[in-house]
């Protein structure tokens, strides 16, 4: 098998017509990582070659696609994503603050995470291996937005890697595209699956907003413009509103999420605020209680 890509001296991806003849190339090999010299000569079909002489490395197809896709988003820090589900926003380009790779978002590793509006959005590129049901799971405690781009058509196409064609798949195509959370509404079954992935997911919400005590929260109800309000106030400080729908009430807790760190829950239709900002709030609601004395913390 001759090998025609390697990576050059910043660790991108070079195919051989690219890349300098001989060792000036400053080029590694994908596989092993030992040099490589780029051969280039007038008879032989142009390739690559471990300067230590020893045998071409067999070249996974595979991870080649996938590191160039993450190369790719790193360096143009946007995708463009389809409408998310259960908004009425339509496909744009996102245009990243910032691109982090092999980032853990606890027991879960995405390939890529891109910060949107100081959110967190999990990217998986997916070239043979796609979110299982174990991932998804561990997703939705999380509540984080995750796109699942699958590049397998990409793998199986003629379209060579790197090259134009191959970065707009990966950065335009919104046909290799989906949202895997949120969820969209028609997606989910029924009623009763709804429910029990729910109760699920607030155990484990629980469990991982109280991973250094015994899980505990506090339920707190205000009466505010009339309107009932409870607040669920977890161990780490982070409390969760929730509110019959009112259109002011509402239109309060939007600003304070853009105010300070604030994160709406569609699926649950809840406001969540994070320390230090939550203490705010929960001064705020206090303030505005229109119930008769109760038990403050
Ligand atoms: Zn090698």
């Amino acid at each position: 098998m001759t090998m025609c890509i390697a990576l050059d001296e910043n660790k991108k991806l070079v195919n051989i017509e690219h890349a300098e003849r001989g060792l000036a190339c400053q080029c590694t090999c994908f596989e092993c990582g030992e040099a490589v010299i780029a051969r280039k000569g007038e008879i032989k079909e142009h390739h690559f070659a471990h300067a230590s002489n020893k045998a071409s490395c067999t070249i996974n197809p595979e991870s080649v696609l996938h590191k160039y896709a993450k190369e790719v988003i790193l360096e143009s820090r946007g995708l463009m994503l389809p409408t998310l589900p259960n908004s009425d926003n339509e496909a744009a380009w996102w245009t990243f603050e910032k691109v982090l790779p092999e980032f853990s978002l606890g027991l879960i590793r995405p390939d890529l995470v891109g910060y949107f509006d100081e959110e967190p959005i999990l990217i998986e590129i997916a070239v043979t291996h796609f979110i299982d049901a174990e991932k998804l799971k561990r997703i939705e405690v999380f509540k984080s937005k995750c796109i699942e781009i699958d590049l397998s058509s990409l793998l199986k196409s003629d379209i060579s890697i790197p090259s134009i064609e191959a970065k707009k798949q990966i950065l335009e195509n919104l046909e290799n595209r989906k949202w895997i959370y949120p969820v969209p509404l028609l997606e989910h079954i029924e009623e009763k699956q709804t429910t029990i992935s729910k109760e699920v997911t607030e155990t484990a919400q629980t469990n991982v907003e109280n991973l250094q005590s015994t899980p505990k929260w506090q339920d707190y109800k205000f009466k505010i413009k009339g309107m009932h309000i409870n607040v669920r106030k977890f161990a780490s400080g982070m409390i969760s509103v929730n509110s019959i729908y009112n259109p002011e009430i509402i239109e309060m807790l939007r600003t304070w999420k853009h105010e300070g760190r604030g994160k709406y829950i569609k699926d649950y239709k809840s406001w969540n605020y994070w320390l230090p900002f939550s203490e705010i709030v929960f001064q705020r609601l206090n303030s505005m209680n229109e119930l008769p004395s109760q038990e403050m913390p």
